[in-house]
């Protein structure tokens, strides 16, 4: 198995780049973001719990959030591996995740970040709002604090797997091509 964490601020690519990925791997793509856009667009009790905190760009809380991470892979046993995309974003979701990996005698095998300065961040997701329907792309202050909650709160992500020698990072400037390849590059010595 080959499970990676897909690491980056908001507008890094990691969407982009996980879609390339799981075309060459054969990894399930879970992406926490776009599970909680589904739920919200079914109008579930699990969507309108996290509508609110999506809206203002602050993080949904671990419980909510690990549980739903958890049904998700439990309901996907036979996979190759997976790519988690924006997950996960804490350290206690961090170690949540270590432990639902353990229990299936599995574990993280790299971390990989894609570094993109904050003002092309900003740039790329006012970008995207014109056309991604999301309302968290619209507003600038709203960008600006998921840029702040990613420094506060999910930075200490990279640390925690950079202490178990897992943690690498990738140029995220460049054509999609160029950085799928600065990708491959390091699953490749997997
Ligand atoms: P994303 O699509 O990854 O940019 O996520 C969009 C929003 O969903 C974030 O700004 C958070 O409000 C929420 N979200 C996504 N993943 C997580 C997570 N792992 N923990 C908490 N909130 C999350």
């Amino acid at each position: 198995m080959i499970n990676l964490i897909l690491f980056g601020p908001p507008g890094s690519g990691k969407g982009t780049q996980a879609a390339k990925l799981v075309e060459k791997y054969g990894l399930l793509h879970i992406s926490t973001g776009d599970l909680f856009r589904y739920e919200i667009g079914n109008n579930t009790p699990l969507g309108l719990k996290a509508k609110s905190y999506i809206d203002q760009g602050a993080l949904v809380p671990d419980e909510v959030t690990i549980g739903m991470l958890r049904n998700k892979v439990e309901a996907n046993p036979d996979v190759q591996g997976y790519i988690f995309d924006g997950f996960p974003r804490t350290t206690p979701q961090s170690e949540a995740l270590d432990k639902l990996l353990a229990e299936k005698s599995d574990t993280v095998s790299r971390l990989i970040m894609l570094s993109v300065p904050d003002e092309e961040i900003v740039k790329r997701l006012l970008l995207r709002g014109e056309t991604s329907g999301r309302p968290d792309d619209k507003n600038e202050e709203v960008i600006r604090n998921r840029i702040d909650v990613y420094k506060n709160e999910t930075t200490p992500v990279y640390d925690f797997y950079d202490a178990k020698a897992k943690s690498t990072t990738v140029d995220g400037i460049g054509g999609i091509d160029e950085i799928f390849d600065r990708l491959c590059a390091v699953i490749d010595t997997l």
